[in-house]
């Protein structure tokens, strides 16, 4: 294993071999320094010519950015720090120049140019941070639904079914026939309801063939999809994701205050998020200003708006709000008995920006295949799926969250692109 630079205080007096990246390097006659670097921190190396004698020259012709590794006695360095006085050296990866300037300050290049060299983009502690607390994420989201008793597993990505309305979909040549890649785990994930697996959850790819231009939006995202058997109601599910995101949120605030200090956040913790239904939400966006039409999605600008609203009034990042019309939510969410004209869905706005969408579904056969005739879904596709609701099929729901959203807004990035490794968006096949 590669000793760290930050375990070198194990390692005073002790003689050594250390790997890392040429940060900088100063030579002084019979005396050279190379601070080396890895992603835990620095190294002086101390190069002498009267110890390395011929192989002293060499030094001069070391560019940053290679790779070097240096054998010699680790010393604490007078004002802080260790030192390597170096006894011989090997340069492993000679660097040419970097095609973008990483670490001068105050040369900042274009998002898009990094993302061509990404991996250097990444020896940046900033960008390397936002991937240690996405990594953090992730984690603590599966810790608290795997304590919760839920179990995780993996539905199929490429299909036939899970393309539910047919449109938005990428086409696959599957031995000449046509098949898709999902949209989501919606239906696989209801259909486990029927079966021991009723708490589930999955991480996973999504696919949209969305011609979108956003600052929110990716041709292939990731994300967190939990489903759940046994409810009352949907108010259920929001009880149970209430305390998951608050969980989550207070575990980042704990466990990664050193990732937060370096960009310098302050996560705000929800204390009783605000739980709204969108007729309510109609009336504070006409107080605000905006109008929508009775019965219409929320635009982006009322997301914003709300998400302004609530942390202004009430200092909560988070709203739920639920009720969404029917005429805007899929053939699988359940309508509200004493008023069908809304459904018993919800969405989930983090500082003002849609992070998750959640229902409970029509667990009923014959109600679902209505419902799903109404909205002109083909139903060939659907057999299987609708074929599970005939034999016991448990009242449940779930929700889908978007994990590059969700870090796009925990860590006020401009854009979702920052959040994700490489991209894809209409335009960027590549890298
Ligand atoms: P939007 O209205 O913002 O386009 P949506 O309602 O179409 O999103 P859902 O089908 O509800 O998206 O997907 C569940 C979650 O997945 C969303 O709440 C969001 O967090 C995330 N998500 C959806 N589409 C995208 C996308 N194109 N890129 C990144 N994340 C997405
Ligand atoms: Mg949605």
């Amino acid at each position: 294993m590669k000793l760290y630079a930050k375990d070198l205080q194990n390692y005073l007096n002790k003689e050594v071999i250390f790997a890392g990246w040429v940060h900088s390097k100063r030579i002084l006659g019979k005396i050279a320094f190379i601070i080396l670097r890895d992603k835990t921190g620095f190294l002086q190396a101390t190069f002498k010519k009267d110890i390395l004698k011929e192989k002293f020259h060499k030094v001069k012709h070391i560019q940053n950015e290679s790779v070097v590794k240096v054998m010699g006695t680790i010393q604490e360095k007078v004002g802080g720090g260790y030192e390597i006085l170096v006894k011989d050296f090997s340069i492993i990866n000679e660097s040419e120049p970097l095609p973008i300037e990483i670490w001068n300050p105050d040369i900042k290049t274009q998002f898009i140019k990094r993302i061509q060299y990404r991996p250097l983009d990444l020896r940046r502690p900033e960008t390397l941070t936002i991937f240690k607390i996405r990594n953090s994420v992730i984690q603590y989201f599966r810790e608290y639904l795997l304590n919760k008793g839920f179990i995780e597993s993996q539905t199929p990505k490429i299909v036939l079914m899970g393309a539910e309305s047919g449109a938005d979909v990428f086409k696959v040549d599957y031995f000449r026939k046509t098949a898709y890649l999902a949209q989501s785990p919606q239906l696989y994930k209801q259909m486990l309801m029927a079966s021991g697996i009723d708490q589930y959850f999955e991480f996973g790819w999504y696919w949209r063939a969305e011609k979108s231009h956003t600052s929110r939006h990716l041709t292939e995202f990731y994300g967190l999809d939990v489903e759940m058997a046994w409810i009352n109601d949907h108010y259920d599910i929001l009880d149970f994701v209430g305390d998951m995101l608050k969980y989550v949120l207070k575990r980042i605030s704990k466990s990664n205050k050193e990732s937060l200090d370096l960009l310098g956040l302050h996560i705000d913790i929800p204390k009783s998020i605000p739980r709204i239904s969108l007729k309510e939400a109609y009336k504070i966006l006409g107080q605000l200003g905006k109008k929508l039409k009775y019965g219409s999605d929320l635009d982006s600008e009322s997301e914003r708006l709300l998400g302004k609203y609530f942390m202004e009034e009430y200092n909560e990042p988070i709203v739920f709000i639920t009720n969404y019309p029917w005429s805007e939510r899929p053939f699988y969410h359940m309508r509200l008995e004493e008023d069908p004209f809304w459904t018993k869905s919800f969405d989930i706005f983090y500082k003002g920006l849609e992070i998750s969408t959640g229902a409970q579904r029509e667990h009923r056969f014959e109600v679902l295949l209505k419902q799903a005739k109404e909205k002109n879904v083909p139903l060939e596709p659907l057999k299987y799926y609708l074929e599970t609701f005939k034999y016991g099929m448990p009242p449940h729901g779930g929700f889908g969250l978007g994990i590059d959203r969700f870090v796009k807004q925990l860590l006020d990035l401009k854009d979702i692109r920052e959040a994700v490794l490489w991209f894809r968006d209409p335009e960027h096949l590549s890298p």
